[in-house]
């Protein structure tokens, strides 16, 4: 006799979801509308029908083991037709903020930095590690006047570059250790759900790491970075360019922090050390290259995330988009960064010092919880939906045949079948 299996449903997941803004989840009747309306959806694999029906069934595992989740960038269009109200697109947006708060560890951090109380808090609690460790250098090392040093306004004066690497670089690491343990575990299952398994958890092997940069990772940030799949999604299209302008002003910030992390922090104290009368160090004039892309970046991400802002405020309104606390959270937190770095430049250029060194705080404590909020809030977008681009052109080089590591062809097929 064939045996049966019972299906456990997660309720913990389905809570979250509904928690999450998918609370529409249950008056789906499948009729497949979404599908077929959906602009990104494939024929191979389409959704968001069959997450739907996973989401009622409360089947978490099959839920996370599901890249297209990533693919939807919640145009709203399925909204829009769907006949009973279920927002398709909405539970999509829950389930992928449940998804990322399930790879992130410590789940504590998660919760905190998706409420608006929470990222307050963290960012006076970072304000005040950064005015501790600024004092305890000024005290010891620079004998700066504190908080407000004398003359010239120079922020390297209240905080110099090895305090700032000292509270930032352990930042970066744990940062990158949580977003590495997530990616990972994301990628083995997403690739159990397409039946590709790699070498962490089946047969097939994973792609090496220059294989993977070279073949699949480049060309799906160069997607990404064209924004060609955002450009055909129909009712929140316009959302296109403040999300262009939002990612490129990071990628211009990334390139400024990295120059002027080379040259002050690495040049800049080894021609001190060794006596030279050469002196690198910020601020560094308006007409300075490096300065210009910052101010350019600076200007991208406010008027950016302005236009986010608009958007998706005009779209709540109309019905199109649910917007929940961690959506709004986000927003300002990147607005806040792109407003205070701002005004601490201005602040600095009209000699304010005892508004422009406060602001300076401000701004690092903003940008320290940006950081922090990375593989925590939906700002892991970053990294999952970038993972699941990279996992989707990998397994349909898998399911041809022609992943080029070693997959033999009747593997391909057998995988093709499953
Ligand atoms: S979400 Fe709506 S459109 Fe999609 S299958 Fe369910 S009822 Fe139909
Ligand atoms: S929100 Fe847009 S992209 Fe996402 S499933 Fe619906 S139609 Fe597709």
């Amino acid at each position: 006799m064939a045996e049966t299996k019972k299906l456990q449903p997660d309720i913990a997941f389905v809570k979250g979801v509904m928690d999450a803004g998918g609370d529409t989840v249950n008056r789906c009747y499948q009729c497949a509308t979404c599908s077929v309306v959906c602009p990104l959806s494939t024929e191979e694999s389409p959704f968001p029908r069959k997450e739907m029906l996973w989401a009622q069934w409360g089947l978490a595992s099959k839920v996370a083991g599901d890249a297209d989740v990533w693919l939807c960038h919640q145009c709203g269009d399925c909204t829009k037709y769907c006949p009973r109200g279920a927002r398709p697109g909405d539970v999509l947006g829950a389930i992928r903020s449940n998804a990322i708060r399930y790879y992130s560890q410590p789940r504590f951090l998660a919760d905190m930095l998706s409420k608006p109380a929470g990222v307050v808090g963290a960012i006076i609690a970072a304000m005040v590690v950064i005015t501790v460790v600024a004092g305890l250098w000024a005290a010891a090392v620079t004998h700066h006047s504190f908080p407000i040093p004398e003359g010239e306004i120079a922020y390297h004066k209240f905080i110099s570059v090895i305090p700032i690497d000292i509270i930032f670089l352990p930042l970066v690491g744990f940062v990158a250790f949580v977003s590495y343990k997530g990616i990972t575990r994301f990628w083995d299952d997403i690739s159990r759900g397409a039946g590709v398994p790699t070498s962490y958890t089946g047969t097939t092997p994973a792609p090496s790491l220059g294989i993977l940069i070279s073949k699949y990772l480049v060309p799906a940030v160069k997607e990404i970075i064209s924004h060609e799949r955002f450009q055909k999604c129909g009712q929140t299209a316009e959302r296109t360019r403040g999300h262009k302008w939002v990612l490129w002003a990071f990628i211009a910030l990334f390139i400024v922090t990295t120059v002027e992390m080379f040259v002050v922090d690495i040049v800049g104290n080894i021609l001190r050390f060794s006596g030279s009368d050469i002196v690198l160090e910020t601020p560094l004039a308006l007409y300075n290259p490096i300065k210009i892309l910052a101010n350019i970046g600076a200007f991208l991400l406010i008027v950016g995330i302005w236009m986010l802002k608009t958007m998706r405020s005009q779209k709540t309104e109309e019905g199109v988009l649910k917007s929940a606390a961690q959506d709004w959270t986000l927003i300002w937190l990147i607005f806040a960064v792109g407003v205070s770095g701002l005004l601490a430049e201005i602040l600095r250029l009209a000699h304010v010092a005892v508004l422009a060194y406060p602001v300076y705080v401000l701004h690092l404590g903003c940008v320290a919880v940006l950081f922090l909020s990375l593989p925590f809030t939906k700002f892991g977008h970053l990294l999952y939906r970038t993972t699941a681009y990279v996992h989707q052109r990998w397994a349909e080089d898998v399911r041809a045949g022609k992943a080029g590591f070693g997959l033999e062809k009747p593997m391909a097929d057998e995988v093709a079948e499953h």
